[in-house]
């Protein structure tokens, strides 16, 4: 397979979930949901839900199909189909689609029990995720430029010190003014 989404695939893809949602660990809620990834090369990874007393050490079915997938050296994946027996077709949770768009999944399919399908693109469902690599912190060196060149630290400093004594006490009394422009 060469990694395109079409029908056949989709068909694939829910009937896979809903075999991997037989094995769903749900002693706490009784909702057991399957799910299955395709990662960029084709393979198909299936997965399901997993519950525990300890209530923070559930996951869900679509992060542990992921991680099947990742822990098998899996990095770009295509599409993610999810099921659970709901009124409605089954929707990810907030932290699943963050999940999904670290990896690079384009379509989510959402299914149930009773034959309802809806695809959507990932961007549609969490349509800031493209933009989260603004969040990307600044690399380190960046930052000490950008310290340096506040405070006039001169390029021939020891490199092991980032603010000598003298920038110091200028941070610190622009911080007192800052301070004191406050409370005025
Ligand atoms: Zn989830």
């Amino acid at each position: 397979m060469d990694g395109t989404v079409n029908e056949d695939i989709i068909a694939a893809m829910v009937r896979m979930a809903k075999e991997s949602r037989r094995n769903a660990y749900t002693p706490q809620t009784g909702v057991a949901v399957g799910a299955c990834v395709m990662a960029s090369d084709g393979s198909l990874y299936g997965g399901c839900n997993i519950e525990n007393m300890s209530p923070a050490l559930s996951c869900c079915a679509e992060s542990v199909t992921m991680y099947k997938g990742i822990s098998d050296g899996k990095r770009d994946f295509d599409a993610l189909a999810v099921v659970a027996d709901t009124e409605e077709p089954f929707v990810p949770c907030g932290a699943c689609l963050q999940l999904m768009a670290e990896f690079g999944v384009d379509t989510v399919v959402m299914a149930n029990l009773n034959g309802d399908v809806k695809i959507k693109p990932l961007a549609e469902i969490i349509p800031c995720a493209s933009d989260m690599l603004a969040n990307r912190v600044v690399k380190r060196d960046d930052d000490e430029q950008l310290l340096m060149s506040l405070y006039d630290v001169g390029e021939d400093d020891d490199d092991d010190v980032l603010l000598d004594n003298e920038s110091l006490d200028k941070a610190l009394a622009d911080l007192e003014n800052m301070g004191g422009k406050k409370e005025e």
